[in-house]
């Protein structure tokens, strides 16, 4: 009675401030969880791949935070819209996503972890940027803007400066096709890519590593991946990464003879990397292909055609070494000149190649 009396209104207060409470502790409670369900959707990248694929640009900047960098958005559509976006899916541990992607006309993909950055308000993550993934070798449309240019049997992407490649990489192109006696041991792709990063701090994201261990090297020849599953109907290629500090002051020819050693790599990929110990004879392939094309003005690096050997085999070390691998490079096209010229030197090569314990043929030595 005197709860009545004292005021049916102040209960039904208390009652209400006690539900509205519980309402409040109960959407706290459920509101993390609710948030993390509505983030790991949010998240997905599907939005931001339909839109790529579909050339919806206003779906693409809808898949990002209205406070994200309106440039870099630029940037990314600008950049994706000129290549194949075969796939993008979040990794196993959700903090990455791989991305699968190629140039037009590409035979294989490659294969890329890159990091989304997300900008988080009270309700929801929405996404800001896409940065490389630390240690990771970064895809060349995440450094900077890149235009994809081609010709014949290649196609430069990259900066500014990627464009000055492209005749050369043709040419080299030309000449990987005209090198009859290699033939069996060349399967060049449809089309071959040559990255062109606009500078060494790109160069160094796209390797995953500093760019001062490349600093004796013009060009690199690797496979386009930073690990992960691609689709099963794909593969992964190899593509030719230019070193922008290292071949800065080369001439025309000097790049066509860089761009048709390195061709020659990525043609051979076919046949995996060289056993241990082996590296010379990938290298010596390349070297001989290449000084079977003289250029008109030098070559890079200079022309030493060998035809006897001096000193001994040298190893995989001596390759990638900071000092002088001239010697190396000598001796390894000295050597593979003379096995072609056997009637069984494609088979030689690939034993060679192949079985670290495939004895050396008799060579012509020079002293
Ligand atoms: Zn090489």
């Amino acid at each position: 009675m005197a709860t009545r009396a004292r005021s049916p209104l102040a209960l039904v207060l208390v009652v209400l401030a006690g539900a509205v409470l519980l309402v409040v502790a109960v959407s706290m409670l459920r509101g993390s969880s609710d948030d993390r369900e509505q983030a790991a959707s949010e998240r997905a990248p599907g939005p931001l791949l339909a839109a790529i694929q579909t050339d919806d640009r206003a779906g693409f900047e809808a898949a990002f935070a209205s406070d994200a960098d309106e440039r870099r958005i630029s940037l990314l559509w600008d950049n994706l819209r000129e290549l194949d976006v075969i796939a993008l899916t979040p990794t196993a541990q959700e903090q990455a996503w791989q991305v699968v992607w190629r140039v037009p006309g590409e035979s294989g993909v490659a294969s890329h972890q890159v990091s989304p950055r997300w900008s988080c308000g009270p309700l929801r993550c929405e996404l800001a940027d896409i940065v490389q993934q630390p240690g990771m070798p970064a895809p060349l449309w995440l450094t900077g803007p890149i235009s994809v240019h081609r010709a014949g049997a290649v196609a430069v992407i990259g900066g500014p400066d990627a464009d000055q490649w492209l005749s050369p990489a043709a040419r080299a192109a030309e000449q990987l096709s005209q090198t009859p006696s290699a033939v069996a041991l060349l399967r060049p792709g449809a089309l071959q890519v040559i990255e062109v990063p606009a500078d060494a701090d790109a160069f160094a994201q796209v390797l995953a590593q500093p760019a001062l261990e490349f600093r004796g090297a013009g060009a690199i020849t690797w496979t386009a991946s930073s690990g992960g599953e691609v689709p099963t109907s794909e593969q992964v290629t190899s593509r030719i990464v230019v070193n922008p500090d290292a071949t800065a002051g080369l001439t025309d020819g000097q790049r066509q003879s860089l761009m048709l050693h390195e061709q020659t790599h990525a043609a051979t990929s076919w046949l995996a990397a060289p056993a241990a110990g082996r590296q010379w004879v990938s290298e010596g392939l390349a070297e001989w292909v290449r000084l079977r094309h003289p250029v008109a003005d030098d070559s890079y690096p200079a022309a030493q055609p060998g035809g006897c050997v001096t000193g001994s085999v040298p190893a995989d070390a001596d390759f990638q070494g900071l000092g002088d691998t001239t010697d190396a490079y000598r001796w390894s096209e000295a050597a593979i000149g003379q096995i072609m010229s056997r009637p069984d030197a494609t088979a030689v090569v690939q034993r060679l190649w192949r079985d670290p314990a495939e004895p050396l043929p008799a060579l012509t030595s020079c002293g």
